[in-house]
């Protein structure tokens, strides 16, 4: 069995290629590297026992990931590699999607582990958040891997030997054309000390009003669930929070008419203190909050504006 790996650095190839030793034993394994490795590169690879490092050429990573995942797709078919493992950095991530969509090859990202089972090798991801683990099966061969996983890197390892390989066709090449800064004021939600966020239990933009003037009067910052700012359009993306928005731990969190979907909790389970208002008296929010209320927001916010008026006499 024959395996490739990559990483933009040496010691991280080095990790992914002794964790496969370590995972699968008898594999070959060869690195691919768009740089000529210096001799400390070759000394750690080595020790990861790989066997040989392919140089492809420099062009070819400067010319953005769809050029680099061209090259190394080349070299997977070239080496007849069953694995391509991929340190599953950002720029990894995206390299092994592309070389597995090049391969037409299964592809799994952010794996934390793979294993050779009876009906074929296992890798298990972490998903929503870190807060559970799937099991993906790769069916078939040649199949790629984005991996966060490492084994220790023995010293005086046989250095591998040095290839050039020369890709032939260069890839779809990218060119960066413009940064476009976000529209809204910057807003840091993670240093936030209190957030009132809203849900979809508000029925128009407008009256968003009532939490702001909430948000105003405890010197809050305002944060909302996906839908709000990505399906409606009512607040920037920046104030989302949960899974694909921020991960926030205020000391007070005011959440108003969320479900609490468990992709919007692991952004705020860390809170110190949860208050909810729901309709649903079975909303999922209700198991995170310290005080919830089951009531609509539309009563209970006006009531509690003028309460807090009266107490801070604004
Ligand atoms: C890959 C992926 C990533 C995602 N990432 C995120 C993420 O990062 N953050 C996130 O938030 N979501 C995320 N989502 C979406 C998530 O699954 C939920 O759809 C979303 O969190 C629901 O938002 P909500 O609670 O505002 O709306 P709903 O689930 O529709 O809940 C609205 C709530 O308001 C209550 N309600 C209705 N009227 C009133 C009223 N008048 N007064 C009081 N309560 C009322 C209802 O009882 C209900 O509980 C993601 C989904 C996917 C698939």
């Amino acid at each position: 069995m024959k395996a490739l790996v990559f990483s933009e650095k040496a010691m991280q190839a080095a990790g992914v290629a002794a964790y496969l030793k370590s995972v699968l034993p008898g594999v070959e394994v060869s690195a691919a590297s768009f740089s000529e490795p210096s001799q400390d590169e070759l000394g750690l690879l080595g020790g990861a026992g790989v066997v040989k490092v392919w140089m492809l050429p420099q062009s070819a990573w400067a010319a953005g990931e769809p050029s680099a995942s061209a090259a190394l797709s080349e070299l997977v078919a070239k080496t007849e590699a069953e694995i391509l493992a991929v340190w599953a950095s950002k720029t990894g991530n995206e390299v092994a999607a592309r070389a597995a969509q090049r391969l037409k090859a299964p592809y799994a990202s952010e794996c934390v582990s793979v294993e050779k089972t009876s009906e074929g090798f296992v890798a298990k991801r972490l998903v929503l958040g870190g807060g559970y683990t799937s099991k993906v099966l790769l069916k078939h061969s040649p199949f790629v891997v984005s991996l966060k996983a490492s084994a220790e890197v023995g010293v005086g390892g046989q250095k591998p030997d040095v290839e050039k390989f020369n890709v032939s066709s260069s890839g779809p090449v990218i060119e960066f054309v413009e940064l476009i800064k976000p529209e809204s004021a910057h807003v840091e939600l993670e240093k936030a000390e209190a957030i009132v966020a809203v849900g979809r239990g508000f029925k128009k933009k407008e009256d968003l009003s009532m939490a702001e003037e909430l948000a105003r009067l405890i010197n809050a910052e305002i944060g909302c669930s996906r839908p709000i700012s990505g399906d409606l359009k009512w607040l920037s993306e920046e104030r989302h929070i949960g899974l694909s928005g921020k991960r926030v731990r205020p000391k007070l969190y005011i959440a108003l008419g969320i479900s609490g979907q468990v992709q919007h909790l692991v952004g705020m389970r860390d809170s110190r203190t949860v208050v909810s208002v729901n309709t649903d008296p079975n909303a999922p929010i209700a198991a995170e909050s310290d005080y919830f209320f089951v009531g609509d927001v539309y009563k209970i916010l006006p009531l509690a504006i003028t309460r807090l008026k009266e107490k801070l006499g604004s």
